[in-house]
């Protein structure tokens, strides 16, 4: 079993290696419903950063492994900002200006600035989280009146559209508006996007961080 976890690890860092053609790409480990053990297996053979979705589960995780990463990338109700500001070291999901004055005042001193991306719902679907394209720009000014937050870029979740010319095309869209967040906050260096079926491309297009559970931890329960 930790022999198949390491095979898969090996497998999705060449294609991230290959894909990236010598970019440096970060790897997210989503652990979502996985038990900690298969946590503590990965991080044994060197991976540091691990993604989750529900608020709880990430506590619960990070108190146990405060060394590794920890990115929450599930949507965050407002009662649950101030956990997210005290346990988790990246927030993928900001889609509001009401959670930052939130975030900003649970944000413990000694853990430095939470770095913050913000979700776009980049194809317009009614049921998905994430801010409207058009809203990135206010929302980015926002974060960046709050101290104890670090804007770091956007992240998105395209929809999986079965052709792959479509998905090339949500992709292109999120590069081409991460790059004109770029040219007002120079200082962003994240952009989000590809998850197990569709990391290669989204590298290819642009991605500099990706987030992947099943292809390295099997299908989740
Ligand atoms: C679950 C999840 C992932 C990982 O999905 P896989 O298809 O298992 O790789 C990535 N991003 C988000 C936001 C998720 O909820």
């Amino acid at each position: 079993m930790s022999s198949d976890l390491a095979a898969a690890y090996h497998t999705v860092l060449s294609t991230i290696a290959t894909a990236g053609r010598g970019r440096p790409v970060r790897l997210v480990a989503v652990s979502k419903t996985h038990p900690l053990e298969r946590i503590e297996a990965l991080a044994a053979l060197g991976q540091r950063e691990f993604g989750e979705n529900y608020v709880q589960e990430l506590v619960a995780k990070q108190r146990a492994r405060p060394d590794l990463t920890w990115h929450q990338i599930g949507p965050v109700q407002s009662n649950k900002a101030a956990l997210v500001a005290r346990h988790a070291d990246w927030l993928h999901t900001l889609d509001r200006a009401k959670l930052l004055p939130l975030l900003d005042r649970a944000r413990p001193a000694e853990r430095g600035r939470l770095n913050v991306l913000i979700q776009v719902n980049i194809d317009a679907e009614a049921s998905k989280s994430g801010c409207r394209p058009e809203e990135v720009m206010p929302l980015a000014a926002a974060v960046t009146a709050h101290p104890n937050l670090q804007l770091r870029g956007l992240m998105a979740i395209p929809t999986p559209h079965p052709e792959w010319t479509r998905r090339r095309v949500s992709f292109e869209r999120m590069v081409a508006l991460y790059a004109e967040l770029r040219t007002h906050h120079p200082g962003i260096d994240t952009l989000s996007l590809g998850m197990s079926d569709d990391y290669p491309l989204a590298i290819e297009c642009g991605a500099n961080l990706v987030r992947i559970g099943s292809a390295l931890f099997g299908l989740r329960r």
